[in-house]
């Protein structure tokens, strides 16, 4: 029998309980019992007047901010909507039914202002970090450092050649606010002062990011994300920030080394990292002023192709400081007295040692030695001890065991590229690109706690979803 035809009549007073209608297996009840945002308001106090009208809970943005990245809902607008209509979101958000949600352009105001002014979003990090570290999931034993292109949001038809980029004519008062960020950043070790080696092209729109071609492929522009894991389960302890050059990776990893041991009290026994990290002054650094094992490949350019003896011929005694070449002959720095005592070194960091030119004239291996020279010189770093001890450990075990370890942050890497689609930024300015960084590496420490929890990967379930950043 057909019944009657239902007609809407909306109930004067409801009973309703929005803890009742979010299934207990929701995912987003999983994330919630990890994700602790209780310090938010004290830490953002000074951030707010003492006066005027009450401003919406930072903690109700966050969270919104993070059903938009797990949920993949790009749009702030389309946020506001799903939240204001979907039960799961309110009750992740905190708001019941009549609660109003805040206005899309709250999200803007507050990125560029105060969460921004505040660091907020490097807070959360280390929040996460924190509770990682208290939960047991990091030893603070063995640590590994990796960089990756991030593409930034600007095009090679915004730019300037070398040439014409004159930064100096710029007006700050009339510039956008990723141009003004440069201006601020070009004596930081991170951005401007990381080389005197001008790039070949410069963006308009953001002129912090670096012209590359490091990935052998067409150049773009881009930062380098840098992340330091603790490799037991592969919790990013720390990220950084930077320009696209080497010399900008090498510094983040020493600033995140002291960082990790300041902020978490963490003092690992080795650092895992590719050659890129292998020059002499970081590796010196690494062993002699930190005590930490370097597991890392030295940058080594004494190899010869063309036959002849290379260093690695020659033999080095420390007590009588020379070198002993295959022929048996002395090759030395000094070969008489100076009444002050030279160190040796040139403005290079480099000890050079040369053989007796009488010794080579009368050599028989001259022609696989030294054939266009009147005598031999070998070079020697002021860090050699240091490059020393880099390479005896590449002949260990545990050095072969460091470099399945490394795969754990490359992980994180192919995580943030292949999984979550994050391999262009959304913000521009070094400060847009630390948020983007901090906001990654806040989520994927989380992944990782909840994995180890809770043995469920967050990241594909972000995947499933299509997920992406707002923040
Ligand atoms: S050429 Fe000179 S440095 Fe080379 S093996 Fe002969 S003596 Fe030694």
């Amino acid at each position: 029998m057909m019944g009657s035809k239902k007609e809407f009549h909306s109930a004067l007073f409801y009973e309703f309980c929005l803890e009742d209608h979010v299934p207990a297996d929701h995912f987003l009840r999983s994330v919630d019992r990890f994700v602790d945002l209780n310090d938010i308001r004290k830490y953002l106090v000074p951030f707010y007047s003492d006066i005027g009208r009450p401003s919406i809970d930072p903690e109700l943005l966050i969270r919104m901010l993070l059903v938009g990245y797990i949920m993949g809902i790009r749009s702030e607008r389309r946020l506001c909507e799903e939240v204001h209509l979907n039960l799961a979101y309110r009750w992740f958000c905190r708001l019941d039914l009549g609660d109003a949600v805040p206005d899309h352009s709250t999200f803007s105001k507050n990125r560029h202002g105060r969460f921004r002014e505040s660091d907020l979003f490097r807070q959360l990090f280390e929040s996460v970090v924190t509770r990682c570290i208290e939960e047991g999931l990091v030893s603070g034993q063995r640590f590994a450092v990796d960089a990756s292109l991030i593409e930034a949001d600007t095009n090679r038809q915004n730019s300037t050649s070398k040439e014409e980029w004159k930064p100096e004519v710029i007006n700050p008062a009339e510039a956008l606010r990723a141009v003004r960020e440069y201006l601020a950043t070009l004596d930081d070790a991170a951005f401007g002062a990381a080389t005197t080696v001008q790039p070949k092209f410069t963006s308009h729109s953001d002129p912090a990011s670096q012209w590359t071609a490091a990935r052998k492929g067409p150049a773009y522009f881009a930062y380098s994300a840098n992340y330091m894991i603790d490799t037991d389960n592969a919790v990013i302890l720390d990220v950084e920030a930077t320009r696209s050059v080497r010399q900008a990776e090498v510094g983040a990893a020493r600033t995140m080394i002291d960082r990790i041991a300041d902020k978490f009290n963490l003092h690992p026994e080795r650092l895992i990292a590719d050659t890129a990290y292998g020059s002499a002054p970081m590796l010196d650094w690494l062993a002699q002023q930190r005590g930490i094992a370097p597991h890392i490949p030295v940058i080594d350019k004494s190899g010869r192709k063309d036959g002849t003896f290379e260093r690695a011929d020659f033999i080095y005694d420390a007590d009588d400081d020379s070198y002993t070449c295959p022929g048996g002959k002395k090759l030395r720095q000094f070969r008489r007295a100076y009444k002050t005592p030279r160190s040796g070194a040139d403005k290079d960091n480099t000890m050079r040692y040369r053989a007796k030119k009488t010794d080579c004239d009368t050599c028989g291996l001259k022609s696989v030695c030294t054939p266009r020279e009147p005598q031999r010189k070998v070079t020697r770093s002021i860090y050699e001890p240091s490059r020393d001890i880099a390479r005896n450990i590449t002949k260990t075990i545990d050095y072969a065991i460091s470099c399945k370890l490394r795969k754990k942050v490359e992980m994180s890497f192919a995580h943030l590229k292949r999984i979550l689609k994050l391999d262009r930024l959304r913000l521009r300015g070094p400060c847009g690109a630390k948020d983007f960084f901090n906001g990654i590496g806040s989520m994927l420490s989380l992944d990782m706690y909840i994995q180890c929890k809770q043995f469920f990967a967050l990241t594909y379930f972000m995947k499933f979803h299509g997920s992406s950043f707002l923040i």
